[in-house]
């Protein structure tokens, strides 16, 4: 099919197993695109201790500037340094562009057993605050301070995302996760922000649960929940123990959406244990790469890859290690195209 209109992406590979289920995701698009009339036209940069080494910056401003231009990414994990070196580059780009809403669908793989079938939950995590401020020092020898900060604005947005989309998708309850019985203030704040917003929307049920509960709760009944709500700090933990329940983070896909440009990658981090063995699973960044998809209207295209997806898992006889198969990152992908 000749191609009607080509869509510039900035493209973030990333390191770890980044290289590799981007390359996978990267290949599927292309096919789709292809087989509907949509070309990708990809910026590719380094980020990281990989761009550090070319270009003596952690984030090259070029790669500022093309997110700026594109104002769409597509990304892989990056590594952040433990316990010191340079800050993580997946929250300086969240901070940068202000993408304030990190939205995670977990769901259920058709053929995919797990010990929760029929899992459909949404996890709404405010992208741009908390804990994961970054604002640390050590106040005197052996005792170190670190910043949690919770604004109004930030509250009040991401509360805002969270009914919108419960709205527009027809979803009928939202649970805001907090810790306010100890972060009286903080934590506090944040739910005052989330009942306000809630009022607006009748329709929707709303509920607030304490953080460590909700972690019990989850794995006792994840029936009960429909959209979690929450801060920066537990919604990044909230979101891997919930992608357990669909088969693990190979699995979960997300986006950080800002107004002015989103980035799209999967929720799991660069998994050095699995790195450069062809054994990464690409379903996250393939199904971050579908919302992608939706967000820039190329609906026909997103369908394609999803179903290509769900037939292959349907199927189950090309899946990678972490989801009980024995196939590598590339022959998953090729199964992934034959399907299309
Ligand atoms: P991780 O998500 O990289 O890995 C956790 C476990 O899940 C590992 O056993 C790994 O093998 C497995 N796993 C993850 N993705 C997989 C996939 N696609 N297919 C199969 N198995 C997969 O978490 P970690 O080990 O705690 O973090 C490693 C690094 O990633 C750290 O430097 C961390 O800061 C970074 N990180 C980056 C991002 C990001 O770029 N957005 C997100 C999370 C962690």
């Amino acid at each position: 099919m000749a191609v009607e209109r080509t869509h510039k992406i900035t493209l973030i590979p990333g390191d770890g197993i980044g290289p590799e289920v981007s390359a996978a995701t990267v290949k599927i698009l292309e096919v789709a695109g292809a087989a509907t009339g949509v070309g990708f036209e990809w910026h590719r940069f380094a980020a990281g201790a990989e761009a550090f080494e070319q270009t003596r910056e952690y984030i090259p401003k070029a790669l500022y500037e093309s997110i700026e231009q594109n104002r769409v990414a597509l990304k892989g994990p990056v590594t952040t340094p433990i316990g010191g070196g340079f800050s993580s580059i997946n929250v300086t780009l969240r901070k940068k562009f202000d993408l304030f809403a990190n939205f995670r669908p977990v769901k259920n793989l058709p053929g995919l057993a797990t010990k929760y079938p029929d899992i459909d939950l949404v996890i709404v995590r405010e992208n741009t605050e908390d804990l994961y401020s970054g604002l640390e020092h050590e106040i005197v020898p052996g005792v170190v301070q670190s910043l949690k900060i919770i604004t109004d604005k930030g509250s009040t947005r991401i509360a805002q995302f969270a009914f919108d989309y419960a709205r527009k998708h027809g979803r009928k309850k939202i649970h805001a996760i907090h810790k306010a019985n100890i972060m009286k203030l903080s934590d506090g704040l944040f739910l005052r922000c989330c009942r306000r917003v809630g009022e607006g929307f009748p329709e929707v049920e709303y509920q607030e649960h304490i953080v460590d509960n909700t972690c019990m709760q989850l794995v006792l009944n994840p029936y009960q929940y429909d959209i979690l709500l929450t801060e920066n700090l537990y919604g990044d933990i909230l979101s891997d123990l919930c992608s357990a329940f669909v088969g693990g983070l190979g699995l979960v896909p997300g986006a950080n959406l800002g107004h002015e440009c989103s980035i799209f990658e999967a929720v799991h981090g660069s998994a050095p244990d699995i790195a450069g063995k062809d054994m990464a699973n690409p379903t996250a960044l393939v199904q971050s790469a579908v919302l992608m998809l939706h967000h820039i209207n190329e609906r026909a295209t997103a369908e394609l890859v999803q179903t290509a997806i769900e037939q292959v898992y349907r199927e189950g006889k090309t899946l990678t290690r972490d989801v009980g198969g024995q196939s590598g990152t590339k022959e998953f992908a090729d199964a992934v195209l034959e399907a299309m």
